[in-house]
């Protein structure tokens, strides 16, 4: 069996899909892989490493993606690439699968096994494998970092000589993975955090890592098997406007994680509360690609709103490239390693598997998942 890393093609993604030490994991199992000759670079994973590792390198992409039986990447392959694969080739990325049912029609025509790594199903047992929840929790730590380094103070309390510095209010809004560790690392920054979530539960979480859970009655809400949060009322979101711009006034740093899978992201915070922030603070908006969390965000820019400056990332895990690649690549190991089989050192497509169930989109020749053809598409 062939696996095939080809350099990223999507503009700006710097991330790579295998680092050296799972490649060698991988030849050691009895596979063979081919990497694209510089793919790591912008992760600082060298050519050197990847031979070092058992890699065998190429500068001939289109042959890469010709002649290899699984193909690992990060992102979604760009249609140029969907025509090189040759039938029957396994594809295991990242496909925003909800979101781009162009891709998902050319791979079922180009009869691709399209994995989508979104869909790995939350348990106990495909936790080494969930690259939603290895990136989110990066993305978390980065969007306090560019936050601050945005702010024209500092996070922590000084008591000095020349007086007492208070220290700044950060706000998360979403606890999730991303909202947990941007609590985190602001309370490591010696922020002073309110958080709040939808989800009920996530206030025992918040509390947990020394933050104070903002509490607003929503009335019921509901979580989905996975965890993740269902869509709230008009009502619901109106009340939760009305109590969250009160703790937006008061922060310095607004971090918002919000997402509800498979659907856009909530608006959560509109241009009236921008405008009742202090001037000088700072809003990053995680949910940013998915829609966003903030009114007037846009992606990879900085929005400046009544002296309230917006940052709007998309890809914030990639701003940490060498440790989100280091983790999205151990996901990918633990999938594959997981259906490679011994014998035959091939892809065991077992389709009654509860993991390729999930994740499996596109299969000889149409859309097999039944959440994707659920929504829609297919
Ligand atoms: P996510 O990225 O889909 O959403 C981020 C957060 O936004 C969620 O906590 C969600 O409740 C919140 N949210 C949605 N609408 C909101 C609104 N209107 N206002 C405020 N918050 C809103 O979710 P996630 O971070 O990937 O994970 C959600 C849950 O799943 C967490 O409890 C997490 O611990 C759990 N989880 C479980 C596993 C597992 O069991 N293997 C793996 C990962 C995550």
């Amino acid at each position: 069996m062939r696996i095939g890393v080809p350099k990223e093609s999507t503009d700006g993604e710097n991330r790579i899909s295998l680092i050296p030490d799972d490649v060698a994991k991988l030849v050691r199992m009895g596979a063979e892989v081919a990497v694209e000759t510089k793919a790591g670079a912008s992760s600082w994973f060298s050519d050197e490493d990847y031979s070092d590792a058992g890699a065998v390198l190429t500068a001939d992409a289109n042959e890469l993606l010709s002649g290899s039986d699984v193909i690992v990447r990060v992102r979604k392959p760009l249609p140029g690439d969907i025509g090189l694969l040759k039938k029957g080739t396994i594809h295991i990325s990242l496909l925003d699968p909800f979101l781009s049912p162009e891709t998902i029609k050319q791979l079922a025509e180009a009869e691709i096994s399209a994995f989508s790594m979104e869909m790995i199903p939350r348990t106990t047992y495909a936790q080494k494998m969930d690259v939603l929840s290895s990136q989110a929790n990066l993305a978390g730590y980065v969007s306090v970092i560019l936050a601050a380094a945005k702010l024209k103070k500092i996070l922590p309390m000084m008591m000095t000589p020349a007086g007492t510095i208070k220290p700044s209010r950060v706000f998360v809004l979403g606890a999730g993975v991303a909202g947990l560790q941007a609590i985190a690392t602001a309370k490591r920054l010696g922020a002073r955090v309110d958080a709040f979530d939808i989800r009920p539960e996530a206030a025992e979480q918040i509390e947990s890592l020394g933050a104070k859970a903002v509490k607003i009655d929503l009335g019921e809400t509901e979580s989905t098997k996975d965890g993740y949060a269902k869509e709230i009322t008009e009502e619901q979101k109106q009340k939760q406007k009305e109590e969250m711009a009160k703790v937006c006034a008061k922060a310095d740093i607004v971090i918002t994680t919000a997402q509800v899978f498979g659907r856009k992201a909530p608006r959560l915070v509109d241009n009236a509360m921008i405008v009742a922030m202090r001037p000088g603070s700072v809003i990053v908006d995680m949910a940013v690609a998915t829609g966003g969390n903030v009114e007037g965000s846009r992606p990879d820019e900085d929005v400046v709103n009544n002296g309230v400056t917006i940052m709007g990332l998309s890809n914030m895990p990639g701003c940490v490239a060498t440790n989100a690649s280091q983790m999205y690549s151990a996901n990918v190991f633990n999938f594959v390693s997981e259906f490679l089989d011994e014998e035959t050192k091939s892809f065991k497509l077992d389709l009654e598997n509860e993991i390729i169930k999930a994740t499996l989109i596109t299969h000889e020749g149409a859309v097999v998942n039944e959440r994707i053809l659920k929504s829609g598409q297919g």
